[in-house]
């Protein structure tokens, strides 16, 4: 196999440097404390305007903070910016109004961020970051994915008709970014590949043309992606997955693509038992702070564009509760019934109203419950299940 010993001693130093490399590129997340760095003030799934001043006041971060501009309904827009290093990486959460989780994740960065650790240091010496913690404040005060004109901000793009896309595109224009996280929450409908397994976490690289070609930027928003799936494989096995990269340019990503810049779309999904997103966020946050550490420490160039394409898929096969034989409770049910939760605003909580969303064989259907009515435990908690009891009976 060595033809002498300098090439066995050559073969010797490479794979010590590649093992050292691999140890290196992985965060330690269980060495980061993250029950420390957590901001507890604000948790579940509904972020009111004064919990988030209250956040900012509260936190050293004062000096750190600017107003961008209005939203529709008059509503403040800020930026934080942190650091002050060479690269560029700007991020912005909750465009649509409903979608908190990355923004408590958001949150989480910033405490970590002003507290002095090794790691900290390091990237805010190389980077400079500039977070918009909730793009759009109208949605977000009401819960709803639109702004209060009723429109998609991320259908928003091309035509900039609201003052939320102007800001969030001037922003841009005027930092010019080496890097966009683009920050989201996803229904509890999908799941990765064809495994029963939620997506608790997807990521896409957007396209920046119809043909879906792969451009240096669109390449290193692979890569990035890659090192965000290899890091966190480990706590959430086969629960990361890839969306669809049709290209659409009214989408914000995919115009900033277009643009030159690797843009990189994050969605927080669900994970069982955690409709809160409490254990989403932290992954969240973990997926932030491999992202930010690959890229402040040069390392995206060692990972491969191949195993982008090898991270399955999502599918929308999921059910929030999947009732099994429910035409023994009452004959006008076709079989089985999928239902999914309506998030429904409530005094500043989120109530999860079920509806039924479809009946029949529901073969490839999966639920994150199950509830079988032949069981006579399963009969006993539909009837006393007030909301089901109610929907079913
Ligand atoms: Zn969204």
């Amino acid at each position: 196999m060595f033809t002498n010993v300098t090439n066995f001693i050559t073969f010797v130093i490479e794979f010590a440097f590649t093992f050292v490399i691999q140890i290196n590129s992985s965060v330690n997340f269980s060495s980061l404390n993250y029950l420390e760095i957590k901001e507890l003030s604000i948790h579940g799934r509904y972020i009111s305007s004064s919990q988030l001043q209250s956040f900012i006041k509260g936190n050293s971060i004062q000096n750190k903070i600017s107003p961008l501009g209005k939203s529709v309904e008059n509503r403040l827009i800020h930026k934080v910016t942190l650091g002050s290093g060479k690269i560029k990486i700007l991020m912005w959460s909750q465009m649509h109004g409903n979608e908190t989780t990355t923004t408590k994740a958001v949150l989480d960065l910033i405490n970590y961020l002003t507290k002095s650790a090794d790691l900290t240091k390091q990237i805010l010496s190389s980077v400079t970051l500039t977070i918009v913690p909730v793009l759009n404040p109208d949605g977000a005060a009401v819960y709803t994915r639109e702004n209060a004109n009723k429109v998609d901000l991320n259908r928003d793009a091309l035509e900039l008709s609201q003052p939320e896309s102007r800001i969030l595109r001037d922003l841009y224009d005027e930092i010019k970014p080496d890097y966009c996280f683009n920050l989201h929450d996803q229904r509890t409908i999908f799941n990765v590949g064809s495994l029963e397994k939620p997506a608790t976490l997807s990521f896409l690289a957007p396209a920046h043309d119809i043909q879906r070609n792969i451009s240096v930027s669109r390449g290193q928003s692979m890569k990035i992606i890659v090192a965000i799936h290899k890091a966190l494989s480990s706590l959430i096995p086969d629960q990361i997955g890839r969306y669809d990269d049709a290209f659409n340019p009214n989408c914000v990503g995919d115009t900033f693509q277009l643009l030159g810049t690797p843009t990189i779309l994050f969605e927080a999904g669900h994970f069982p038992d955690d409709y809160h997103r409490e254990r989403t966020r932290e992954f969240i946050f973990y997926a932030l702070i491999t992202a930010i550490s690959v890229i402040t420490q040069s390392k995206i160039e060692e990972y491969s564009l191949d195993n982008y394409f090898d991270i399955p898929e999502n599918n929308k096969r999921f059910f929030d509760v999947l009732i099994l034989n429910a035409n023994l409770i009452n004959k006008k049910y076709d079989h089985n019934i999928g239902i999914l939760y309506k998030e429904v605003l409530n005094e500043e909580t989120i109530m999860f109203n079920p509806l039924i969303e479809a009946t029949g064989e529901l073969k490839d259907s999966f639920g994150h419950k199950y509830l079988n009515c032949i069981d006579q435990n399963d009969l006993d908690y539909l009837k006393f299940a007030r909301k089901l009891n109610q929907l079913l009976f």
